[in-house]
């Protein structure tokens, strides 16, 4: 009981309790969820998951749109260059390590620490050590990756040397209140770079515990800064849920997604972000490499191109996250299928491009399932091997000659015509209801009987 209370007590004291402060948002946080109605605006909102010792915790990723000043922009740039020259340096030395002592090489030989390496390079003593410590991790995480693979017999690659241009990121960590958010100012300190102005975001959630910050820069120049914040475990799902609430899904590359609930039955559109500009984008391929090499021109076409597939991505991330939130508000449990994307493209080269780019299949099931999460309510996912296409929903007859490109089709069993999406849909609803129904929820009629 002591220890409980000494456990809130410091808890609370995290909180300032002076009104004027403007570092955190003074009122306590009592536990209450975003609703990402409230998250608007230049603030995308990201499920992370890695490395959490707190179980009973979730991380968040707030994204914000940052405007460095001149100086700023060059402090940043030296740390981008420091990270990626640590990082080259130091796979060079393990991929010679590797080399000389074999795959235990650590137990012979102790690598150069990072302030050794700070100490060479001088120019690394200007930028921020905690993001200089960050790369040491990466590259470790990396090494594990590889030989975690390789023993299980994956294919995942050796750590490549970083080069210029791609991904230019820095990540620090969070230590002794060196990143702090100033809400009157609407400014975020940075270790090193200090403060640094961002967008005005109408309703900032509550921050309770900063873990970490990253900066990067597009290619279109313009620079962003991702806070990851820990925060109380989700809420509590719900156990017992209405039908009508229900809603099974089935993936179509026609229309992104056809299903609903058992009342009604809803073909969402996909919108094929990146084909319907497909004649633009050929166009500024084609501009850009007319150009000649490091000539104004060609980076002029450079940006040109980099700022056309940032606004496609734009609009898709957009309507994904519209649509995601469109069904978690309408629905208390949202079936779909488990789809491998990367077998399909296997067996059918077809959809391969429309499925890649317009689809971003994965990317619309993680926001779904983590907004669902966060209000508490189901997400079920289907079985791969479920034959969720090929079963008559009247009789359960299998038809076993489906072939790819029916859309309709007659059951030979019971003689019901059906649309090969829907009939599909609904066979995904009651599997995923069954699937539900194991795990212990109960599912009732809109009279309140068991269903
Ligand atoms: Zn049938």
């Amino acid at each position: 009981m002591v220890e409980q209370k000494k456990k809130k007590e410091e808890e609370e004291n995290l909180w300032c309790s002076n009104p004027n402060c403007t570092r955190y948002p003074y009122e306590k946080f009592e536990g209450d969820y975003l609703n990402d109605s409230q998250v608007q605006g230049s603030i995308k909102l990201v499920e992370v998951n890695f490395g959490r010792k707190n179980k009973d915790s979730t991380r968040r990723g707030f994204k914000v749109r940052i405007y460095p000043s001149h100086k700023q922009r060059i402090l940043i740039a030296k740390t981008f260059g420091s990270c990626r020259k640590l990082y080259n340096l130091m796979l060079d030395e393990r991929e010679d390590l590797l080399k000389r002592f074999g795959r235990e090489w650590w137990k012979v030989h102790k690598e150069k620490t990072v302030a050794q390496y700070r100490q060479e390079y001088e120019y690394m003593q200007e930028v921020d050590s905690y993001a200089l410590k960050e790369t040491k991790e990466n590259l470790k995480s990396a090494f594990q990756n590889f030989s975690r693979g390789f023993d299980q017999g994956k294919n995942i690659g050796f750590p490549k040397f970083k080069c210029k241009r791609i991904n230019e990121s820095y990540t620090t960590n969070f230590s002794h209140n060196n990143i702090e958010v100033d809400f009157r100012t609407k400014e975020i300190k940075m270790p090193k770079i200090k403060w640094v102005k961002f967008r005005d975001v109408k309703q900032f959630p509550p921050i309770r515990e900063i873990k970490r910050a990253t900066i990067h820069r597009e290619k279109t120049g313009k620079y962003f800064l991702s806070l990851l914040l820990e925060y109380p475990k989700y809420p509590e799902k719900k156990k017992i849920i209405s039908i009508n609430k229900i809603a099974g899904y089935d993936m179509s590359t026609k229309e992104f997604l056809v299903g609903g609930s058992i009342n009604s039955v809803v073909r969402m559109k996909n919108l094929r972000f990146y084909t319907s500009v497909d004649k633009r984008t050929r166009l500024l391929h084609k501009n850009h490499s007319r150009t000649k090499g490091h000539s104004k021109n060609r980076e002029k076409a450079r940006l040109r191109l980099s700022a056309h597939y940032e606004k496609i991505y734009n609009k898709k991330n957009d309507w994904t996250h519209k649509k995601t939130k469109e069904l978690v508000d309408k629905w208390d449990v949202v079936i779909l299928e488990d789809l491998n994307i990367k077998n399909m493209q296997k067996f059918n080269k077809g959809i391969g491009k429309s499925v890649t780019l317009d689809f971003s299949w994965n990317h619309f099931k993680t926001c779904l399932k983590y907004k669902l999460d966060w209000a508490g309510k189901h997400y079920v996912e289907v079985g791969r091997f479920f034959p969720s296409s090929k079963l008559c929903n009247n009789c359960g007859y299998k038809y076993k000659d489906l072939a790819l490109d029916d859309r309709f089709w007659e059951c030979p069993d019971c003689g019901s015509f059906h649309d090969r999406d829907v009939n599909a849909s609904i066979n995904i609803l009651n599997e995923g209801i069954k699937i539900l129904k194991s795990r212990g929820i109960e599912v009732i009629n809109p009279q309140g009987v068991s269903h």
